[in-house]
């Protein structure tokens, strides 16, 4: 079993279940998540208990196979015990480092503008492999981690157990710690997803990519709109917020000449209304499909539309352009490079 696939009370079941006392378990997890322990005899226990220790787990981490830096992004490419490669982005921020992880290998959803989408979901990451991806950036560029984004490929609640498990594991004051609120997990819109989300005893942020403003839009870029159109997500995002006094983000990517008219702010400042959402802008990342940058402007005018009819909206910053950390880029790339040499 791999360490870091244990959650605080899984640990503390684990300890039970061997007849030990389970104040062990907080210990051994404070040991390995603020001191970065990685052999058992550090922690001192009986010899009968280090050696079962050693028997039962291991302290495998993701294999990093390539690295990027630039000034506000790093990235690494991971490659897993079976092979498959997964990437992860550290994105420096004003409020600290924040990382950005990926949840599948592939996605089922289908997104016409992400990569990701592209390629079909092969299976989803286990809770150690999720973890790993935040031990791997901060030991590979010595930082502490301040918030995470559960952003990258894959829709999160197609695994939700193991999503679930993993906030609760890097959000633990036993271990990494990091603030509930700097942790925020993305969904396409699953509304079943988003209202078991919401039910948790434990809640973070919760983010929706909306995309456009009105269903024959979304559509055309998001096959999960036929299932659970805008109206149904809204709903479910107003739930969410009822359950969890917790603000929902919508996030829109502006498309170059698809989403990103005044008439497409109009609309969705009038989808909003009162609701208490906040919307945040991003420019597309051009990647191989056939959408583009928005046109310089664009983006400032639309947010500027947003605001005049009283709706909170940001620009995010561009991370990464440089470095290919668009969703799903660099695993893309490299499968690519991997396949011409076989
Ligand atoms: S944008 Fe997200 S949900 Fe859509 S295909 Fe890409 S990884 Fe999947």
């Amino acid at each position: 079993m791999n360490i870091y696939g244990f959650t605080l009370e899984e640990l503390k079941e684990y300890f039970a279940g061997i007849g030990e006392n389970t104040a062990k378990a907080r210990l051994v997890f404070n040991g390995i998540y603020k001191s970065g322990i990685t052999d058992f005899r550090e922690f001192g226990f009986a010899e009968r208990i280090t050696s079962r220790l050693e028997n039962d787990f291991s302290f495998d981490l993701p294999k990093v196979v390539q690295k990027n830096e630039s000034s506000d992004t790093a990235k690494l490419l991971l490659e897993l015990s079976d092979g498959e490669h997964v990437e992860t982005v550290l994105m420096r921020q004003r409020f600290g480092n924040c990382v950005c992880v990926s949840t599948q290998i592939g996605c089922n959803m289908g997104c016409a503008f992400c990569q990701s989408g592209m390629m079909k979901k092969r299976r989803d990451l286990e809770l150690s492999e999720i973890v790993g991806q935040v031990l791997a950036l901060s030991r590979e560029f010595s930082c502490k981690i301040d918030g995470v984004s559960v952003m990258g490929i894959g829709e999160p609640f197609d695994n939700f157990e193991n999503v679930c498990r993993f906030c609760d594991l890097v959000s633990d004051d036993n271990g990494l710690a990091i603030g509930r609120r700097h942790i925020t997990v993305s969904t396409c819109g699953i509304v079943p997803g988003i209202k078991a989300f919401a039910e948790r005893e434990r809640s973070y942020s919760l983010a929706i990519s909306l995309h456009a403003p009105n269903d024959a839009l979304r559509s055309e870029i998001m096959p999960i709109n036929r299932k659970y159109p805008i109206a149904e997500v809204l709903r479910a995002a107003e739930y969410f917020t009822e359950k969890t006094h917790k603000r929902v983000t919508l996030e829109y990517v502006l498309l170059g000449g698809f989403n990103d008219s005044p008439e497409h702010a109009v609309q969705l400042a009038e989808l909003i209304g009162e609701r208490d959402l906040y919307v945040n802008l991003i420019p597309y990342n051009a990647t191989e499909s056939v959408f583009r940058k928005p046109d310089d402007g664009k983006l400032s005018e639309f947010c500027g539309i947003l605001k005049d009819h009283g709706v909170i909206a940001t620009k995010r910053r561009e991370f990464g352009a440089e470095l290919k950390a668009a969703c799903g880029q660099l695993s893309a790339d490299y499968r690519k490079e991997a396949e011409k040499t076989l």
